[in-house]
């Protein structure tokens, strides 16, 4: 199955919900940071979680989700953009760590508990918005659901999930988002937070076949309105022309620096590919900059 979101509204508009599938996005990234069972499952989560806060904007916008909130992954970074494009990263994604005593991945653990989710939207390379909440327990889906809360005023119940195999891979990661709107009804409300707490373990769920879809159909009241869907695809938007801007922003010490070694490399933190700055670029790059103060 292909990675994709899903949006839906019930109880005549008052309850918004959006359910996305990352598993082969997740899995991409875990690749390429040759994460570890628990970095990737941290990393799948901030993908959900990006990709559900995402769910509104369409023209050429870019949305970052980030944490930072002490644990030995460093801070993590998922980036949604313009046609449901994703890359990640995280500061250390190859440190493990041991199982919690109930069998779990320790990803508040790895994550950290004192920190903060912040979250950035541009627009059109320009910072339209940006928010930020504190960390509740570094498991992401929870942190999510409080960010909501405080960010956005709106009452929200969050799952997420990585499902990680035998392997140590990424089997499946999904989750969702429910959203009261004003105006409904207590009894809606309570209804939906009883049958949310039956959809434990979404990810086992996604990786018997079960679509986000499903998972909403469960815990909407019906009938539910179906809205848009959008597919995601792992993509990262690094380019050696952008590398070429990197070098150009330096300050020109450092610029002679690279002309004296020969050459530079600029590596991309979201996929690792390196970028090489032979000498006749660095030269240009001083020569345009001689040329411009003249
Ligand atoms: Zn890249």
């Amino acid at each position: 199955m292909a990675d994709y979101r899903v949006k839906a509204t019930a109880a005549g508009g008052s309850i918004r919900a959006i359910a996305a599938v990352t598993t082969t996005t997740a899995l991409q990234v875990q690749k390429v940071h040759q994460a570890s069972p628990v970095a990737a499952a941290a990393l799948g989560r901030l993908i959900t979680a990006a990709s559900l806060l995402a769910a509104d904007f369409k023209d050429e916008f870019r949305l970052t989700a980030e944490v930072e909130a002490g644990g030995p992954l460093g801070r993590v970074v998922a980036e949604v953009r313009t046609g449901g494009l994703v890359r990640a990263r995280a500061e250390h994604p190859t440190v493990d760590m041991p199982l919690r005593s109930d069998g779990k991945l320790a990803v508040g653990q790895a994550v950290g508990t004192h920190g903060i989710l912040r979250v950035v939207r541009e627009e059109r390379g320009r910072t339209a918005y940006e928010g930020q909440a504190p960390i509740v327990s570094g498991e992401i889906g929870e942190d999510l659901a409080n960010y909501y809360r405080s960010s956005e005023q709106i009452p929200a119940a969050v799952a997420l999930g990585v499902l990680i195999g035998r392997e140590g891979l990424v089997v499946a990661s999904g989750g969702l988002v429910i959203q009261a709107l004003p105006g409904i009804r207590e009894m809606t409300t309570d209804e939906i937070a009883e049958k949310f707490q039956t959809l434990h373990n979404i990810s086992w769920r996604l990786s018997r076949g079960e679509s986000p879809e499903d998972l909403l159909r469960e815990v909407l009241p019906s009938p539910v309105h179906w809205l848009s869907t959008e597919t995601l695809d792992y993509q990262c938007q690094c380019s050696a022309e952008r590398s070429l801007e990197i070098i150009g922003g330096l300050p020109e010490s450092d610029l002679v620096a690279l002309i004296q070694e020969q050459g530079a490399e600029v590596v991309c933190h979201y996929c690792n590919t390196a970028y090489p700055i032979s000498l006749f670029d660095l030269e240009q790059i001083r020569n345009m900059r001689a040329h411009r103060k003249n």
